[in-house]
């Protein structure tokens, strides 16, 4: 799945709590997505480098077989979207940073969702460095602008939805002010 939309369900985590918290929303948000930095930072131009792009910018078909050719190089895309960089990285690194504990989650929902919306070549090892692969159901890699913002809009749409229920749920919790005596 796209960067975008996994940050709009980052900040939907974010938005469950006692009180509404812009800090954890934020926070929630970067989480959710920062699993595809190192991605978006490294593997992107290095695969443009590779098949001779003067711009860096990675083609569709420039991806197809690079995982296997390049096993070393994929690694900057698998270890954040294993199972065990979560719990022996992000986990530890939430506690210590004292960030809200809803990040874990948060990131925990990128692995999740890109489980089920990466197939073929780049279907995710939830448990890498084990071989293990799941097959999603669909390719976001070769969607369409128009599906790409039908996904965004749909997170953004379960954002606001998730923060309303749970603005209102807060109100409710909310100790009634007692009148002066
Ligand atoms: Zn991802």
């Amino acid at each position: 799945m796209d960067i975008i939309s996994h940050a709009l369900i980052g900040a939907a985590i974010g938005e469950i709590g006692a009180t509404r918290s812009w800090r954890r929303v934020g926070w929630c948000a970067v989480l959710a997505a920062s699993a595809d930095f190192p991605q978006a930072l490294l593997l992107y131009p290095y695969v443009a480098y590779v098949h001779g792009r003067a711009d860096f910018i990675p083609r569709l078909t420039d991806w197809e077989h690079f995982r296997s050719a390049h096993a070393v190089a994929s690694a900057i895309w698998e270890l954040p979207h294993s199972v065990f960089f979560l719990a022996l990285v992000i986990v530890p690194l939430v506690l210590y940073t004292r960030l809200p504990r809803t990040c874990i989650a948060a990131y925990a929902s990128h692995i999740f969702i890109d489980i089920f919306t990466h197939t073929g070549e780049w279907s995710v090892a939830p448990l890498w460095p084990l071989a293990w692969r799941v097959e999603g159901f669909c390719d976001p890699w070769r969607w369409t602008p128009a599906e790409w913002a039908t996904s965004i809009g749909t997170c953004a749409a379960l954002w606001l939805v998730v923060g309303w229920l749970a603005a209102r749920y807060a109100r409710r919790r909310a100790p009634v002010a007692l009148p002066p005596s």
